[in-house]
């Protein structure tokens, strides 16, 4: 029996998402999963005043405690777009407030999101939209101060369309350098499901690279949906398990006050039918 735990779920307090907190705990309990995280979109970039506007993290941090009643192995986290850009801003709002973890993403790079297919279009070579969506990724876990790094190779979830022939071989310089810096920042790796149901059809990161970061010594692995919809609420989670334990990964990080609890991918204890 696996201890299935999705941490990157979003609900009616990001602002793209429909599932409503009471919602997931209910379908948590039905599925019997062990641990759910939830990471709200907070957002600084100008296309996205109104994410940023949009958080309201009293109702939320409310809403939580009362639901956690009900199922307890619950942390309430943020994923925080661009920190490393807006620094004063970023760091002002996390003044006082309380998370159990914060993830932090690259969702923009200038006016485009490299999940579009019109961030892919500028670019002559299509090396330079992976080096450049790279290059950020590596500003971001430089700057630092989050816990996770999920969907490390977002550029590719769309991207596949455009670059056939991504593979962490081809990349391995800049994806070598960031998993680095991950290690020595104490920073966990997610496997994010999303791309499963996208052009990737893959991890985001895939097994190379997940199999490079554990040869590297990296020993903090998380495991997330990255859902929005209802029919995506863990989706993908068993198939990351079965590729961790492929890779003798045996236990996966789950965050409590912004410290890693360790946890074993398997229950031991209980009798495998
Ligand atoms: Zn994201
Ligand atoms: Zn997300």
């Amino acid at each position: 029996m696996f201890h299935i735990i999705d941490t990157h779920i979003h609900s009616t307090f990001s602002w793209d998402s429909e599932m409503k907190v009471e919602d997931i705990v209910s379908m948590a309990k039905e599925k019997k999963i062990y641990h759910i995280g939830l990471a709200e979109h907070l957002d600084f970039h100008s296309n996205h005043k109104k994410s940023y506007m949009f958080f309201d993290y009293e109702n939320c941090m409310g809403k939580i405690n009362k639901v956690k009643n009900d199922f307890v192995n619950l942390s309430a986290g943020i994923e925080a777009g661009e920190p490393y850009l807006y620094i004063d801003e970023y760091e002002k709002y996390l003044e006082g407030k309380k998370f159990d973890f914060i993830m932090g993403s690259v969702h923009w790079i200038e006016d485009l999101s490299p999940v579009e297919d019109r961030y892919f279009l500028k670019f002559k070579k299509i090396e330079d939209a992976y080096k450049i969506y790279f290059e950020e990724e590596y500003k971001l876990i430089r700057y630092g101060n989050f816990d996770v790094a999920p969907h490390l190779t977002l550029v590719h979830r769309n991207g596949k369309k455009f670059e056939k022939e991504f593979s962490y071989q081809k990349y391995k310089k800049e994806i070598d350098d960031i998993l680095k810096l991950l290690i020595q920042k104490n920073i966990a790796l997610e496997i994010n499901c999303s791309g499963l149901r996208m052009a990737a059809e893959d991890f985001i990161p895939d097994k190379e690279i997940i199999k490079a970061y554990t040869d590297m010594g990296g020993n903090l692995i998380t495991v997330g949906s990255d859902s929005h919809r209802y029919n995506q609420l863990f989706f993908g989670i068993e198939k990351a398990y079965k590729l961790l334990e492929e890779l003798n990964v045996k236990e996966l990080t789950v965050f409590k006050e912004r410290k890693p609890i360790k946890i074993p991918l398997k229950d031991e204890k209980s009798a495998e039918i």
